[in-house]
């Protein structure tokens, strides 16, 4: 069963010592931040993991390993390892730029072992230099709230006003960015979560209530990051005309049916898969220079657990980062 193989702390198991092949890299890693995605797994709710598995794609480490033919990367180097871990560079979207879309793309933590570790093994090709203005505990979240987010958030394009539905890390993240490019940040909350309605506020969004509440105004766009189906409607019906829905999470409840008013008038609803590597190029070169500011809470490897669960139970305080080893 998934829940049993995967609940297991196998990165404290007599785990084979790593081989790097060509192309490869291995990482000693520093942090590993946790993900709503995790949960997703380890509830079974994406299909086909790798199992059994070593869960965490948000790994902060530093390179003990060069395999042949890696270009741009030396022993010692500080690497960020994100979600999208290996594409085939040979499928008509590989060859358009479009990576994140590959149809035998492979996932770390999902379906190639992640970062709940001492150590691992990743594709150079999908590895990042992480910006020095970070430590290794409050970059880690930048590489999948924040890229992934920041792919959402280019999505919505010239949008000014802009709703964003589940105010979590990605909404803290890129919400920073939104303001920075002088955006108005609507935020909706949980009905009736006040503390993230405030904190939302905090970070400066003009407006924020329920998400069964109508804004003030209509919205240019809104970002979806709660995986809650029945907001997209929701969502739709706060658009102005040509207004565009980007949903932001990899899984989502069903969406309930809605009347085509809702849609007509050329709005659109669409979704984000994954990431590209310019997503988190040019992600990893704005966040200094606004500077996005992360939160984190941070727990020992040995309590992924417990980081798990508190997650699960909306008790975190920020994001959770497994503080792994110092560098
Ligand atoms: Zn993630
Ligand atoms: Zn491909």
């Amino acid at each position: 069963m998934v829940l049993e193989e995967i609940g297991q702390p196998l990165a404290l198991r007599d785990l084979p010592k790593p081989k790097v092949d060509k192309g490869q890299l291995l990482v000693r890693i520093n942090t590993c931040a946790v993900c709503r995605t995790d949960l997703h797994i380890v509830d079974g709710e994406l299909p086909n993991p790798k199992l059994p598995l070593i869960l965490g794609h948000q790994i902060v480490g530093r390179i003990e390993q060069v395999g042949e033919n890696v270009d741009g990367f030396s022993i010692g180097d500080r690497v960020g390892i994100p979600w999208l871990g290996w594409t085939d560079g040979e499928c008509v979207y590989c060859r358009s730029s479009r990576e994140n879309l590959c149809d035998r793309a492979k996932f770390t933590g999902y379906t190639i072992d992640g970062g709940y570790a001492e150590l691992t093994v990743a594709d150079a090709r999908y590895c990042f230099h992480l910006p020095e203005d970070y430590g290794d505990v409050d970059v880690a979240p930048l590489l999948c709230a924040g890229m992934l987010g920041y792919r959402s958030y280019r999505k919505t394009g010239e949008a000014r006003r802009l709703g964003i539905y589940g105010f979590g890390n990605a909404a803290h993240l890129i919400g920073q960015i939104a303001i920075y490019e002088k955006k108005e940040i609507f935020a909706f909350t949980r009905p009736g979560d006040k503390p993230g309605q405030e904190s939302a506020k905090k970070l400066g969004a003009v407006w924020a209530g329920g998400s069964d509440e109508m804004p003030p105004e209509k919205l240019d766009a809104a970002i979806i990051f709660a995986p809650v189906g029945a907001l997209v409607p929701a969502a739709l019906r706060a658009l102005v005309k040509g207004g565009v829905v980007v949903c932001g999470g990899i899984h989502m409840s069903d969406i309930p049916s809605f009347p085509y008013v809702d849609l007509w008038n050329e709005r659109v609803i669409t979704s984000v898969a994954n990431l590209t590597r310019r997503d988190g190029e040019e992600f990893l070169k704005l966040a200094p220079r606004v500077p996005v500011k992360t939160k984190v809470e941070t727990f020992p490897l040995e309590e992924a657990n417990t980081a798990l669960e508190k997650f699960r139970a909306g008790k975190l305080s920020g994001a959770a980062v497994l503080a792994v080893s110092s560098s």
